[in-house]
């Protein structure tokens, strides 16, 4: 949760990312552009000096004081709201990525290796001028099935047959799939040992109910554009009265939409831990013939699910029974050309961007192909890929010194929660067994995804993706029932992003956010603690935090603090909350302490924690100077420059009001907090950032 952009809870930073195994295949026109040319962090180890603004005094504006020149020098390039260490970062790795596939792409490997299947994956979607002749003819033979639909029984089958593995409810938050449902392959809720079948809405092609129903200028004339482009698709594929369909089909998915759960309330695990067996869903939900539905997914032998939104499922399924056969079979039809277009000829292609591209997302021009077919790759044979990207970007040096830190700061954790007042004995000894548990995951996983029952051609870009995305829900099927790898990763390791996954009791830190300037093995400790220490301690305090008490040391739904350990955590929370309160960052607008509060916690309490594991690392030793910079003075700065932003004030607006994260000067001004800031700094009262040591917060 490093950046500006983070949105949600448990990952760092919330965007959709090629890793989001979905058959959502329309998610490539949302992903962020990258540059080819984009300047890369400049090659220094440790602390850039080069980015601070040493007219500045620390006590007074310490984000300024590390970053001032970076801020100074630096431009938001004129496709996106704004820039920072962690959006360069990113791209820098997207480069690698690509680099390592077309280099791949370009060396022949062996037939049916895994390399070969990258190559032919990419190959396939290079190859424009085979995708443009095949027109609409890869979807053919799925729209003539749908149109061969006679009942409501071969209907449940058809939608049974759309099920995929495709949303994630707690690991990287995705709950969207336009399939009418969605699969969701995770540890039970009660029990965290075998893997369960989570069953999530769906049904919408657009991004979210809000779409459907807010009352807004801008919505409507989103809705007036998505109707026009619904007909036009429709058109393009052959059908006939285009616009009459389009309306029908709208006006089934606005009447879905009225039944979803908000994405506030799909949040809270507590309501969504209903066990629903087979046999529950017709006596529960009436309407769809589940049983052929769970047949044709090919769960038919599968006993126990848990649905995350009952009421979705209630409405939905009377809705399949309410609403005529012909308007389903068009919104099947439709979703089919909608999810593929990315995969089918030009027009088709273009159809799509304009609208989920251009329109829902203010981009003006799709990205070059070769970038949309890394993205593929990614998506598809994301570990077959991470694997040369470890490889190549992540020393084995690199991964046994991070892991170093890891039980430096885990240890530091352990000693501030034996030190708390406030924590009673039985809390505090669950909070240590989930540390004792507490797996993170560093670069890369101990185990790989096997491929081989992928089968890739290099002239079907539409058979590729149509078998990628079954692969996976095969693979997840097979899962079901089975013992839980606690060790399991949901990211790969050419992702910038680092996750928290509370039903494993786990973090993942891929190796790609193990990069400078986060982490760098050549740096001294000093910056690489203050740097990705400080992240690696926000990560590890969410385990403790008001989410994280939901879950025990196995990884169980089960609240485990006593309640006036809850009440003593947010005496300490509110005094932080008052302190972001304080910053205002346009006249009269201030910062929503409330709103930022647990990941102001985490900042908090992960530089607390870090600073104390980095002490540990010297062994009583003094830490070199290194550009006249003392080992603590090096440690602020660094976790200062983790901040290093700059938005363009419309960004900056919508995230303080929207986003659970401070905006970065306010992040790196936690520093006030921790004692010794002030003797590195030599920090005077009088000066803006100083606290009295009385104010100072400490929570862990
Ligand atoms: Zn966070």
């Amino acid at each position: 949760m490093v950046t500006a952009q983070g949105a949600k809870m448990k990952i760092l930073v919330q965007m959709l990312s090629p890793c989001l195994l979905s058959v959502t295949f329309i998610a490539a026109a949302f992903l962020p552009a990258f540059t080819q040319n984009q300047e890369a962090p400049p090659q220094t180890h440790g602390v850039n000096v080069a980015n601070m603004d040493r007219s500045v005094k620390p006590g007074d504006n310490f984000f300024e004081y590390a970053n001032g020149e970076w801020v100074q020098r630096t431009e938001i390039p004129p496709d996106r709201p704004g820039v920072s260490v962690f959006s360069q970062l990113s791209d820098v790795s997207d480069k690698r990525t690509a680099g390592l596939i077309d280099e791949i792409a370009k060396s022949k490997p062996a037939p049916d290796s895994g390399k070969a299947k990258i190559a032919d994956l990419y190959n396939s979607f290079m190859g424009e001028v085979a995708v443009d002749a095949k027109g609409m003819g890869p979807i053919k033979p799925h729209l003539d099935a749908i149109a061969a639909i006679a009942d409501k029984q071969q209907l449940a089958a058809a939608l049974g047959k759309t099920l995929r593995a495709d949303v994630d409810a707690l690991n990287n938050t995705n709950f969207h799939t336009p399939n009418l449902f969605g699969l969701w392959v995770a540890p039970g809720f009660d029990d965290s040992a075998h893997y369960t079948a989570y069953l999530l809405q769906g049904g919408l092609e657009l991004p979210d109910r809000e779409y459907y129903l807010a009352d807004s200028e801008k919505m409507r004339d989103i809705r007036t554009k998505y109707q026009a482009h619904v007909a036009a698709s429709l058109k393009l594929a052959g059908f006939s009265d285009p616009d009459a369909r389009a309306e029908r089909i709208i006006t089934l998915e606005h009447a879905i939409a009225e039944k979803h759960l908000s994405l506030a309330e799909d949040q809270d695990v507590h309501k969504a831990n209903n066990t629903w067996t087979q046999a529950d869903f017709a006596k529960k939900a009436p309407g769809l013939d589940w049983a052929e539905y769970f047949r044709a997914a090919g769960l038919a032998q599968h006993a126990n699910f848990i649905v995350w939104q009952p009421s979705a499922f209630v409405a939905e399924s009377a809705l399949v029974a309410s609403t005529p056969l012909e308007t389903w079979k068009d919104w099947l039809s439709y979703h089919l050309v909608e999810n593929s277009a990315p995969y089918l000829s030009k027009p088709f292609a273009d159809e799509n961007f304009a609208f989920f591209g251009t329109v829902l997302t203010g981009q003006p021009q799709q990205r070059p192909r070769w970038q949309r077919g890394v993205i593929l790759a990614n998506r598809l044979l994301g570990d077959e890929v991470g694997q040369i990207y470890a490889q190549r970007y992540f020393s084995p040096d690199a991964k046994a010194q991070a892991e170093q830190m890891v039980t430096n700061i885990v240890a530091a954790f352990n000693k501030r929660i034996d030190a708390l007042a406030w924590m009673a004995a039985s809390t505090k000894a669950e909070a240590k067994a989930k540390l004792s548990t507490l797996y993170v995951g560093i670069g890369y996983p101990e185990t790989w995804t096997d491929y081989s029952g992928y089968e890739v051609k290099a002239d079907d870009l539409f058979g590729n993706v149509w078998n990628g995305t079954l692969f996976q829900y095969h693979r997840e099927l097979a899962r079901l029932g089975k013992d839980v790898n606690p060790r399991e990763w949901t990211m790969f390791p050419q992702t910038v992003n680092a996750v928290n996954l509370p039903l494993q009791n786990a973090l993942c830190f891929p190796a790609a956010i193990l990069q400078p300037p986060f982490f760098d093995p050549q740096a001294p400790a000093a910056a690489n603690y203050g740097a990705i220490g400080s992240v690696i301690g926000h990560e590890v305090s969410h385990t403790f935090d008001t989410e994280g008490s939901a879950f025990d040391s196995k990884g169980r739904l089960r609240n485990w603090w006593t309640p006036s350990d809850l009440s003593h955590f947010e005496e300490a929370a509110t005094k932080l909350a008052q302190q972001y309160d304080g910053y205002e960052p346009f006249p009269g607008v201030h910062i929503n302490g409330k709103q930022t509060l647990a990941e102001n916690i985490a900042d908090l309490a992960g530089i607390a924690a870090s600073y104390d594991g980095y002490h540990a690392s010297l062994g009583g030793k003094t830490a070199p100077f290194q550009d006249g910079f003392s080992g603590d003075q090096q440690f602020f700065i660094a976790f200062g420059q983790n901040y290093a932003s700059k938005l363009r004030e419309a960004m900056l607006r919508r995230q303080v009001l929207t986003n659970p994260h401070s905006p970065g000067q306010y992040r790196a001004s936690t520093v006030r907090n921790i004692d010794g800031w002030y003797s590195s700094f030599e920090v005077q009262p009088g000066q803006t950032l100083y606290l009295a040591p009385a104010d100072r917060v400490r929570i862990w």
